[in-house]
């Protein structure tokens, strides 16, 4: 397991400096300057507003893969990780991920965010590369399966449309970016695994 606390003095530090060689991360402790070795693998992120199909193909995903671990980002919300740009939201995700991917597959995280949320924590030094993909839809298709969708989750009250409308014009202006309105589910499933394969 991968941790901030340092094996060889004890103490618990996120600021490591961290070099890359032969597929390894070496971590050392800015204060007794030891050294520790871990998997170092890419993180792949898809990102993208609610209803652009994010939790629908990390599922399928889950199922009809084994090259990648597929992780959806809701599974750990909680509002408590409100405020500061969520920071201590993607700090957790991302330190899961380090920590899954020491068995020795990397992991794809669906989530929300821009890429800056991921490239700019401090997490980030332990990946030898984050790959971020944009998920979005057409805007009228995007609004018609919010509304569509169950009370409980409160998706559908304009103010919340409004923005997952503004995120999803934002998304779309990544590079790269998978349109899913009209698609196959399966295309579009194995446009992920082409945008992994390509970077693994
Ligand atoms: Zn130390």
């Amino acid at each position: 397991m991968f941790t901030a606390i340092c094996p060889h003095c004890g103490l618990y530090q996120t600021e490591k400096q961290v070099r890359f060689a032969g597929g390894q991360g070496i971590a050392r402790c800015m204060a007794c300057g030891g050294e520790y070795a871990y998997r170092a693998l890419p993180l792949f992120i898809v990102l993208g507003a609610s209803g652009t199909g994010k939790t629908t193909l990390a599922l399928r995903l889950q199922r009809e893969q084994d090259r990648i671990i597929v992780l959806d980002g809701d599974l750990l919300w909680r509002q408590e990780f409100l405020g500061e740009g969520n920071a201590a939201f993607f700090s957790v995700w991302m330190n899961m991920a380090l920590n899954i991917s020491q068995c020795g597959k990397p992991v794809l995280l669906t989530m929300g965010g821009m890429p800056d949320d991921f490239l700019n924590n401090p997490q980030a030094r332990f990946f030898p590369a984050i790959h971020v993909l944009g998920l979005c839809a057409q805007e009228e298709d995007l609004a018609a399966r919010l509304r569509a969708r169950p009370s409980w989750r409160n998706s559908a009250s304009e103010e919340f449309l409004e923005s997952m409308l503004r995120y999803n014009a934002a998304v779309r202006q990544l590079d790269p970016a998978l349109d899913t309105s009209g698609r196959d589910e399966r295309a579009c499933a194995q446009e992920i695994m082409d945008f992994v394969q390509q970077r693994v």
